[in-house]
């Protein structure tokens, strides 16, 4: 199931050239109708549900309506964000609530080093299968027989 915005509780990002829900949407789905200020994922069947729209709303105006195998019927799953952490509330169906808080990345935009701690690539190797990270733990590649 995709994101749902909640008319209500959106206001547009207060008109920003961006809004929240656009920039961070890895699949480029969530759009703004300027004429009502009002967000709406342009084309759900896309979605593939990764939440990163729901965290980022300012306004907790975005929900995934998840699966049944882990919200059922009535249930909810609806993050909190902190500057720190993410609360989670999980609702399920016969109303009883969960929490559990989950540290978010502290690092700056454009601040990772993905290949910092990495080795250098070994080109002798590029067709051997396997994985770049095998060998940065120097385990040996594994070969097809
Ligand atoms: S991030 Fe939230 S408030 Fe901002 S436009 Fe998207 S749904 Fe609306
Ligand atoms: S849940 Fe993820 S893929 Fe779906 S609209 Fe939100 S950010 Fe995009």
């Amino acid at each position: 199931m995709p994101s749902f915005v909640i008319a209500e509780k959106c206001d547009g990002c207060k008109a920003q050239d961006k809004t929240a829900c656009k920039y961070i949407c890895p699949n480029d789905l969530m759009t703004l109708n300027r004429d009502i200020m009002k967000a709406f994922n342009q084309e759900p069947e896309q979605c593939w549900e990764c939440y990163n729209c729901v965290k980022i709303c300012p306004q907790q105006a975005i929900e995934v309506r998840a699966y049944q195998d882990f919200a059922p019927l009535g249930g909810n799953v609806i993050p909190m964000r902190g500057t720190d952490s993410i609360m989670w509330t999980i609702k399920f169906r016969n109303g009883s609530l969960k929490r559990f808080k989950f540290p978010i990345r502290t690092t700056t935009e454009g601040g990772i080093d993905i290949y910092g701690g990495k080795p250098e690539p070994d080109i002798s190797k590029i067709k051997q299968p396997g994985y770049f990270t095998h060998q940065g733990a120097g385990k040996a590649m594994p070969t097809l027989k």
